[in-house]
């Protein structure tokens, strides 16, 4: 927390911050997976992680104070002193802690947050989902390219609603009435043995997960990935879907709207993918071993 290590209750921000008052904040979530080979925790494309919020902290106008080696050395640092043997998420968060409004440039500090995290569905038993009422929103309003606290509020408006219906969790349509991704997660859906995802302009968080299962889908795994709009129907009449995202990781969609996917079980391309990126993050392949940063225990 700004530079020293404290147990959380001791972590404190200002209460008359722009942070605290409007959630002026831009943030990532690390997943960091136990080797369990070499009982070695490792942190999966944390560069990425890191590029990605100071590129949400340019266009929030939030200054950070540290540099990229600096950030990753606080980000080991921190991981390493927590001496978990499990798997974790870690939050890195950039906020404001001084007094101040919406309406100015702030130098920003910086949280670094490790927490137990197992999986947060059970990836083979697949959810259901509805076509959100709240339209997602847009670059032209609260752009969902940056990862902020307030883009949040829009997630569990839609949340929130699937729930009370009856469904695990919801898929927002863009103001285009395109398909555009979940409340914390990206979209594929498989369409005669391809995969198909909405375009990094379709209103998405350009997530670092869909990115990762383009590439072993194309390289590892020799699969066809389109990016293209999808539209709503696409999603009654596919073979599969998949949700992605870094604490979703990857997890089945076995009915959009009450309509059952495919035969309303996980289908084998989803399968497939699924226990590539297992193995990538886990560190287990000799593939992309540039997006495993092994986080030395002593
Ligand atoms: N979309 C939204 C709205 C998200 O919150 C997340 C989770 N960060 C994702 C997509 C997936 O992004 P990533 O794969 O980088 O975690």
């Amino acid at each position: 927390m700004a530079g020293n290590l404290l147990p959380a209750e001791e972590a404190k921000i200002h209460a008359l911050s722009p942070t605290c008052q409007y959630g002026l904040n831009v943030f990532e979530v690390v997943r960091c997976y136990l080797n369990s080979a070499n009982n070695e925790l490792l942190a999966f494309r944390l560069k990425d992680h890191y590029e990605r919020i100071l590129q949400s902290a340019k266009v929030m106008r939030l200054r950070p104070k540290y540099t990229l080696p600096e950030m990753q050395n606080a980000f080991i640092k921190t991981i390493v002193a927590n001496r978990y043997m499990e798997d974790i998420t870690a939050r890195i968060v950039f906020f404001v802690n001084e007094f101040g409004s919406w309406n100015s440039e702030y130098d920003c500090e910086m949280l670094i947050a490790p927490i137990p995290r197992g999986r947060a569905y059970d990836s083979d038993a697949g959810i259901t989902c509805c076509v959100s009422s709240w339209e997602r929103i847009s670059d032209k309003s609260l752009p969902p390219r940056v990862k902020a606290g307030p883009n949040y509020i829009n997630s569990r408006m839609a949340q929130l609603e699937a729930k009370n219906n009856g469904f695990d969790s919801a898929l927002f349509l863009n103001r285009e009435g395109k398909v555009s991704e979940a409340p914390g997660s990206c979209i594929f859906i498989v369409r005669r043995g391809e995969l198909i995802t909405p375009p990094v302009t379709a209103s998405i968080l350009e997530s670092i997960t869909r990115d990762t299962i383009i590439k072993i889908a194309r390289h590892d795994l020799g699969l066809s990935v389109v990016e293209r709009d999808v539209d709503r129907t696409e999603l009654y009449i596919c073979d599969e879907i998949f949700l992605c995202g870094t604490t979703m990781e990857i997890v089945p969609v076995l009915s959009v709207d009450k309509v059952t996917v495919g035969d309303g079980k996980e289908g084998p391309l989803t399968k497939a993918v699924k226990q590539k990126y297992f193995d990538v993050v886990r560190g287990k392949v000799d593939a992309h071993k540039e997006w495993v940063l092994y986080l030395d225990k002593n």
